[in-house]
């Protein structure tokens, strides 16, 4: 079939040389379907980058309002930790502080056996203790360490220990004579193992109030200690201290030997409350 010239539209390709051109003959009719098509097309560009543009957008401002939130949120963070961690926490320090509270009146008790002041716990608000005065954290601790403060003062100056590390070879109370079997004597000490020269110790800090012969008791020495006791070493061969001197816990006071009414070196050791000898064994370890 011949199209007719007014049907037929030329299309010239044109290179950038200007050489080479070609000629399309393209329908008229197909030449306006382009041009519609071509508007149709633009059409849904601009709908779909109108529509990236806006989704866009949309995405920042979630983002930002996520970023505003996550900071809100890590600053409440800041503020206020987890109240299951903090309660945690609370429970862990009232668990430490009750076996510390525990543990102080176990020694109490020791130090009142031993009829000695100690303290007492009543501003403490224990577990028990549910009208007592709600304390902060540090006036808890330093109640406490006010406590032991007087424990340390109160063990310092009490008798404790062994004035000479050896075995017991006689003990407190009523034993027959070692000079005349056939009748009973009260002992009013424990005496320890040694030999003559090593050192006796004394087992308090304290000020000596007697230093020299002393009828049975030969060589000896009396310290004067807090709280209306007293220590007395016996049988000593030689004697370190002078009546007067403050003494400390451990330090020598003389030397073991079999002086005064004695079959042997040993040390004869004593310790007397309110003047009364009362059984050593009791202070040779805090906890019987
Ligand atoms: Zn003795």
């Amino acid at each position: 079939m011949k199209l007719k010239p007014s049907d037929v539209s030329t299309v010239i390709i044109v290179n950038k040389n200007k050489e080479g051109s070609q000629t399309l003959q393209v329908k008229t009719k197909h030449i306006d379907r382009f041009k519609h098509y071509l508007l149709g097309v633009l059409a849904i560009i601009t709908v779909l980058t109108l529509t990236v543009i806006y989704l866009g957008h949309q995405n920042q401002q979630q983002q930002e309002e996520k970023d505003r939130l996550v900071a809100q949120l890590t600053k409440l963070k800041g503020e206020v930790p987890p109240p299951d961690l903090e309660a945690k926490k609370a429970s862990t320090a009232q668990g430490y502080i009750q076996s510390i509270e525990a543990k102080l009146q176990t020694i109490n008790n020791y130090l009142k056996k031993r009829g000695l002041k100690g303290f007492s716990t009543k501003a403490v608000g224990g577990a028990n203790e549910a009208d007592a005065p709600k304390l902060t954290d540090s006036e808890t601790y330093s109640m406490y360490d006010e406590y032991l403060n007087r424990l340390v003062h109160t063990v310092a100056f009490t008798p404790m220990g062994y004035p000479r590390v050896s075995s017991l070879t006689s003990y407190f109370g009523y034993r027959s004579d070692p000079f005349n079997t056939a009748s009973a004597e009260f002992h009013p000490g424990i005496d320890f193992r040694g030999e003559r020269g090593d050192d006796a110790k004394c087992t308090a800090t304290g000020r000596v109030i007697f230093a020299g012969r002393f009828g049975g008791y030969g060589n000896c020495v009396r310290i004067a200690h807090a709280n209306n006791f007293e220590t007395l070493y016996g049988h000593l061969s030689r004697i370190s201290v002078k009546v007067g001197q403050e003494v400390t816990v451990g330090q020598k006071i003389g030397e073991i030997g079999s002086t005064g009414h004695s079959t042997g070196n040993h040390l004869h050791y004593e310790v007397r409350h309110n003047g009364k000898a009362i059984n050593p064994i009791k202070f040779l370890t805090l906890n019987n």
